[in-house]
């Protein structure tokens, strides 16, 4: 790793890598990564990625994207994002990304909570994996990029509200390293690692969140997290592993203890998960069951392989059973604010992908609008730098190093420990807030 690059990227999920992707070849770029590259919530999404199917549609999918945020959304944004999701499909695919088609070779659509049509793309239920390994194909082939993994962000270099780098700890060497850019980008993704049971990767604990609340970026709704209704129930340790919406989308039922039906299924996921917690109180249980029996057996094995198989591994056959499923934490809707081309409030500082707050999700996220949101608006955000590129002053960013105690950067648990506190405690204080209110 250099001392200097014209761009830092933290995070190598959709947001970050389609960041990469889109700065431009004669600029250095740094990404890394808190562990290996396959660690990252992009890498676990299932049911897919939103697109406006036709201009009749997007009343429509724009109201949906409404009502489940509360109408708390920024219209700007959403209609910014529904616009742009054809080109951003279409971009996915000239890249190889395989989805799902019908008979005729159209795209297949699919169907989750909140959504009153079919306008998903899919490739079986892995389309996260599907798209990120297919980007970090594209961005490992660049000579401009270069990927560290087993790298964390511990802090930024900035000084009178500017960014100027990073500080990082390199894990294999245990070293602490200033490293400086002209600009750099969080895409540092969600905050799950804070919770006890979610449906994210531990180590994603909102970092980046953590780093912009102690310089006094701003920060929203911190206090917007998304619960996902269905995880299957498990007394193990470690992930919630998640059982998509879409699922239900194709016919799958929820039950309750004496196997009755007790909600709709396809409504936004904060009121099937409150639904499902009524009803677990109400029978004294720790979950509900999920029957996959009405979901035709050919689709099951298709649509959803990796489902099917987890199941089986836990010891449930979904061809002749119900499943137990239980609500856990899985989106965080607020994070950094930033606007429709990723800045934030400090210069030369972006924020992309999940720990960013554009107002897209309001206080709900539509089902399958995040993939498309992280890697729309990181695009933007590299066009942006690529448009307004300017050098940072050197003499201002060894000044605003030469400030930094590197002493503080040694115990890099106990930082990170800190701000996993500092996020809980932002939480909490913005909940009391509300319910004062
Ligand atoms: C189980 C599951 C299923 C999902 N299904 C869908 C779906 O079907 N459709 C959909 O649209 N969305 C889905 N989502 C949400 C979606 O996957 C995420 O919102 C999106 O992938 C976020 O992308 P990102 O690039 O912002 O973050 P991530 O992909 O999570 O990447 C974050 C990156 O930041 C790095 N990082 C974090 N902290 C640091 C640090 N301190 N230093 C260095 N690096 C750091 C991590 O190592 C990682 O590389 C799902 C999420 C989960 C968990």
């Amino acid at each position: 790793m250099k001392d200097r690059y014209d761009v830092i990227i933290a995070g190598a999920g959709v947001a970050g890598l389609n960041c990469a992707l889109h700065v431009p070849v004669d600029k250095s770029v740094l990404i890394i990564c808190k562990g290996t590259p396959d660690k990252s919530d992009s890498y676990l999404a299932q049911g897919g990625i939103c697109r406006l199917k036709d201009e009749n549609d997007f009343e429509s999918y724009y109201a949906d994207t409404m009502r489940a945020g509360h109408g708390e959304n920024n219209p700007a944004a959403v209609e910014c994002m529904i616009r742009n999701s054809p080109a951003v499909i279409d971009g996915l695919i000239e890249l190889g990304v395989d989805f799902a088609r019908d008979k005729d070779g159209s795209l297949a659509y699919t169907r989750e909570g909140g959504h009153s049509e079919n306008r998903i793309c899919y490739h079986e239920d892995c389309t996260g994996k599907e798209i990120t390994a297919k980007l970090m194909q594209k961005v490992s082939a660049l000579k401009n990029v270069e990927i560290a993994p087993e790298t964390v962000m511990l802090d930024i270099i900035c000084a009178d509200n500017e960014c100027f780098g990073i500080v990082a700890l390199q894990k294999s060497t245990g070293g602490v390293k200033k490293i400086f850019s002209d600009y750099t980008v969080l895409a540092t993704g969600g905050i799950g690692g804070v919770f006890e049971k979610s449906t994210n990767f531990r180590i994603l604990t909102g970092d980046g969140v953590a780093i912009c609340l102690k310089h006094g970026v701003a920060v929203d709704h911190v206090n917007y997290v998304q619960i996902h209704p269905t995880t299957l129930y498990s007394e193990k340790d470690g992930r919630s592993f998640l059982i998509s919406e879409s699922v239900r989308g194709e016919g799958a039922l929820l039950l309750d203890k004496d196997f009755n039906r007790f909600t709709d299924e396809l409504q936004p996921r904060d009121v099937v998960t409150a639904e499902i917690l009524k009803q677990m109180k109400k029978d004294g249980t720790a979950y509900v069951w999920l029957d996959m029996r009405p979901v035709p057996e050919e689709e099951l094995k298709t649509h959803f392989p990796a489902i099917v198989a987890r199941c089986a591994e836990e010891g449930y056959d979904v061809f002749r059973e119900c499943v137990p499923v239980v609500p856990a934490q899985h989106y965080f809707m607020g994070g950094i604010r930033s606007d429709l081309q990723g800045r934030t409030t400090m210069p030369r500082l972006y924020a992309v992908g999940e720990t960013c707050c554009n107002g897209v999700h309001g206080a709900n996220r539509l089902a399958s609008n995040s993939l498309l949101e992280s890697l729309l608006f990181a695009k933007r955000a590299a066009e942006d730098i690529k448009e307004s590129y300017c050098n940072a002053d050197r003499a201002t960013a060894l000044r605003a190093a030469e400030r930094l105690d590197m002493n503080e950067y040694q115990n890099a648990d106990a930082i990170l420990q800190k701000y996993k506190n500092d996020i809980i405690r932002a939480i909490k204080e913005a909940e009391n807030v509300k319910s004062r209110n």
